[in-house]
């Protein structure tokens, strides 16, 4: 069976790294610069024997530490009524930031389901982001790293009963 996920999260977690991983193409934009891109972006994603539409929230300007503009609310919010199911991304090399918790409590009260991936996950730098990823109370976070193509098969385990 066929389902949706969104890619969710603040500007600069890897989104839309994963976006093209999971597509094999490069659709999406990837930028150091956030706010690059304004749309949500779609594409037919495979991971393992799982064939899925993906959505990448492109596009998100950055957000401020206690703040999340109206905009990138809507557009996050749009994603998620569309989802099956929402990957929740964090950056584990940065940690979990307070614009992190505003995304977490808009998949609290609206996803379906959400799987939470603590990207950038390559190496022991990332070690204490993942273990603050815990904290989010969203469940166990999936270490992968989208750049590196590590973790895609726990993600596949952690997407594969929601399929
Ligand atoms: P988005 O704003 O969430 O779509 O994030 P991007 O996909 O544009 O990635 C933001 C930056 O993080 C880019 O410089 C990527 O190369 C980098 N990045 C993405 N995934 C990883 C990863 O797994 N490890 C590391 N070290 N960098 C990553
Ligand atoms: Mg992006």
């Amino acid at each position: 069976m066929s389902f949706t996920l969104a890619l969710v999260g603040r500007p600069n977690v890897g989104k839309s790294t994963l976006f093209n991983r999971l597509v094999g193409r490069k659709l999406a934009l990837v930028d150091d610069q956030p706010g690059v891109t304004r749309d949500l972006r779609e594409g037919d994603a495979r991971l393992g024997d799982l064939n899925f539409t993906v959505i990448d929230t492109a596009g998100l300007e950055e957000a401020n530490d206690a703040s999340l503009p109206g905009r990138m609310r809507a557009l996050t919010e749009r994603a998620v009524d569309m989802a099956d199911v929402c990957l929740f991304m964090v950056d584990a090399r940065a940690g979990v930031l307070p614009a992190d918790e505003i995304f977490a409590d808009i998949l609290r009260r609206r996803a379906k389901h959400v799987v939470l991936a603590a990207n950038k996950g390559e190496g022991a730098a990332a070690d204490a982001g993942v273990a603050e990823a815990w904290g989010l109370g969203l469940g166990d976070p999936v270490r992968i790293s989208a750049e590196h193509g590590e973790g895609m098969t726990d993600l596949y385990a952690a997407l594969q009963p929601l399929a």
